[in-house]
């Protein structure tokens, strides 16, 4: 495909999502600018997040270490914010400090200080999201519910980092609007304990629009807007 035709490829879908964007957010008096697009650009390469700056996004995630760093590398010129929403390793905290601005995967006590020193060591400020189970206990990733306020008060005594909000991901097979119907209740208890908190990410290209009605404040979409994943092997 040619430059240009990716280009109006991008632009459409990124219509289309905006326009679904605004109608969830429209169907619960929301406004839609009280939600944010995160594009998640995992399996594509950095000349797509180069596309999407043009194209007015400000947001992009990725999942794994090695390809976002070196695609931030390959983006240095744009201004955009970089969010780390994959699965995060302590060995991979040093890394993710280097570039990203918004990490939305703490869900262990060992990352609040790897994260922290690796700010420091960067010389930067970390946004961080304690990222929460919804299938009930502890997830594959995830921490469960009640786990939140040590998590929560480990990052308060960093300076580094500020806590600033949630991020989940509806279980597989469950009916979305139940799992973040359950999420919007942790979220406004969170909200009574850390008043400063403003930031919830759930949704992606399947289920935004569950996300948006029980609260979410940024959205993740990868297929949406970029199209299947291509494999990266
Ligand atoms: C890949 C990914 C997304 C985007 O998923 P799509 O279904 O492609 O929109 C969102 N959040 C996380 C954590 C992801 O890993």
């Amino acid at each position: 495909m040619s430059h240009n035709e990716r280009l109006r490829q991008l632009s459409s879908n990124l219509e289309q999502v905006r326009a679904r964007i605004s109608a969830a957010a429209e169907s619960c008096d929301r406004l839609a600018s009280e939600v944010s697009l995160i594009v998640v650009t995992k399996n594509w390469p950095a000349s797509d997040v180069h596309l999407l700056s043009a194209l007015g996004v400000h947001d992009v995630g990725e999942n794994r270490d090695q390809e976002a760093a070196s695609k931030h590398a390959d983006c240095v010129d744009l201004a955009l914010r970089w969010h780390f929403v994959g699965g995060l390793q302590r060995n991979k905290c040093r890394s993710v400090a280097r570039y990203a601005d918004v990490v939305h995967s703490v869900d262990r006590l060992e990352l609040v200080p790897a994260l922290a020193r690796a700010a420091e060591n960067a010389e930067r400020h970390l946004d961080l999201c304690l990222q929460v189970s919804l299938d009930g206990a502890a997830g594959r990733e995830g921490a469960a519910p009640n786990e939140l306020p040590r998590l929560a008060e480990a990052v308060l005594d960093e300076p580094a980092l500020d806590l600033i909000g949630l991020m989940a991901v509806a279980p597989l097979q469950t009916d979305p609007q139940a799992a973040f119907a359950r999420l919007g209740e942790i979220w406004a208890d969170f909200q009574i304990r850390y008043p400063s908190v403003r930031m919830l990410s759930a949704g992606m290209s399947e289920d935004l629009e569950a996300a948006i009605r029980n609260g979410a404040t940024h959205v993740r979409v990868g297929t949406a807007v970029l199209g299947h994943r291509p494999d990266l092997r």
